[in-house]
């Protein structure tokens, strides 16, 4: 997304950090096993087409995605490889697939019965079957059912039986019921299928760090490529090191000395106390820097300065240790010498994921590429 850029906020995304933690992906999983890279939602606000080029460079053979639209950029900006859409696709839309050789999950069979009629001429489009274990979200939970799609796949010339495939809803818990439950499921659905598709997948991130002997022959890796942990409860059990890769910087573009009594901000909800000096940073909600983050800290030469006041759409204020000259670097997100602020840091803040926090920093904020 970096052509030039005209504002002094931006995220750095660490492309070897990308790569090492796919290539320990491939080390540390059977030979056999095929890594999927999940690049959905601009490679959760990573940048797609960099991610996916460094994955498949690193070890991984397929994307995911979780709409046609994604899957399309990918091919328009040059991308090769096999791509999977995981959400649901119009069936009007089969033929656009299958011209640009995209791969469909399919749940459902009134899908298959609209799609063959949208579908012209030329390759059939490759499908994987998606079978509901317990997520409760897309997925086909009856047997009748699962057999009439693959016979109806089979019958028709439009369409090609590729994979099969579920998603686990707990595989990031420490409590591993739900999940054996899900898996056993899966077990006892794989047995409803006349034959075995070439690809057969069922785990996330937690799953291929976890389970690396429950994954069948290709794993879906998403939050871990990032270098982040599934949850924080797996973060001291992890097989090897995750480097995080997206780290989010900005400038102070003007500094103040302010008097007690006097006020910071909309709503005049912040006093000074004592004589502060204060640092505006042009960085706000409509970034994807939330209001929520009032009180949160950043930092500024290697010390972790707050915010203050409330956070505006486009810029917020902290307050400095010290005086500091306009133009000094401020760390949101990532490291300052010794100090760091984790994106867990500040999905705790916010009492979210870790997922959630680069995907909500906005097209606004300029990606760029080490
Ligand atoms: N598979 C599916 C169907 C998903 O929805 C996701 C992410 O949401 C993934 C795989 C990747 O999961 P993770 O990011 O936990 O590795």
């Amino acid at each position: 997304m970096v052509g030039s850029f005209h504002r002094d906020t931006w995220v750095e995304v660490d492309l070897d950090a990308i790569f090492h933690n796919v290539a320990s992906l491939r080390t540390f999983l059977r030979k056999e096993t095929a890594i999927m890279a999940v690049v959905k939602a601009n490679a959760y606000g990573h940048g797609d087409v960099q991610v996916a080029q460094t994955a498949l460079e690193a070890g991984a053979s397929y994307l995911a995605v979780a709409f046609l639209d994604e899957a399309l950029a990918l091919r328009k900006k040059g991308i090769e490889a096999p791509i999977l859409v995981l959400g649901a696709v119009r069936p009007e839309d089969i033929q656009l697939a299958a011209r640009e050789r995209i791969t469909l999950t399919v749940f459902q069979q009134e899908w298959l019965e609209k799609a063959k009629q949208w579908h012209q001429d030329g390759p059939p489009v490759a499908l994987h079957l998606k079978m509901d274990t317990g997520m409760g979200r897309l997925g086909v939970k009856e047997e009748e059912e699962t057999k009439r799609i693959v016979a109806m796949i089979d019958e028709h010339s439009a369409f090609s039986l590729e994979g099969v495939y579920t998603h686990f809803a707990t595989a990031d818990e420490i409590d591993t019921q739900y999940f054996s439950f899900q898996y056993e499921n899966f077990l006892r659905m794989l047995n409803w299928l006349p034959y075995q598709p070439k690809w057969i997948h069922c785990g996330n991130s937690a799953t291929s760090l976890r389970f690396p002997d429950k994954v069948f022959n290709m794993v879906r890796f998403g939050i871990a490529m990032y270098g982040l942990t599934p949850s924080l409860a797996l973060k001291p059990h992890l097989p090897f090191e995750l480097k995080e890769a997206f780290s989010l910087h900005s400038r102070i573009v003007h500094v103040k000395r302010l008097l007690p009594g006097e006020k910071v901000s909309y709503g005049a909800t912040y006093t000074v106390e004592k004589e502060e000096w204060i640092g505006t940073v042009p960085i706000g909600y409509a970034d994807g820097w939330i209001r929520k983050l009032q009180n949160f800290q950043v930092l500024v030469n290697g010390v972790k300065a707050p915010i203050i006041g409330r956070i505006c759409m486009d810029q917020m204020m902290i307050r400095l240790p010290e005086y500091v000259p306009v133009g000094t670097k401020v760390t949101l997100i990532g490291k300052q010498g010794d100090a760091q602020v984790t994106m867990d840091d500040v999905a705790q803040y916010l009492g979210t994921i870790n997922y959630e926090i680069p995907c909500t920093i906005s097209y606004r904020v300029p990606r760029i590429f080490l």
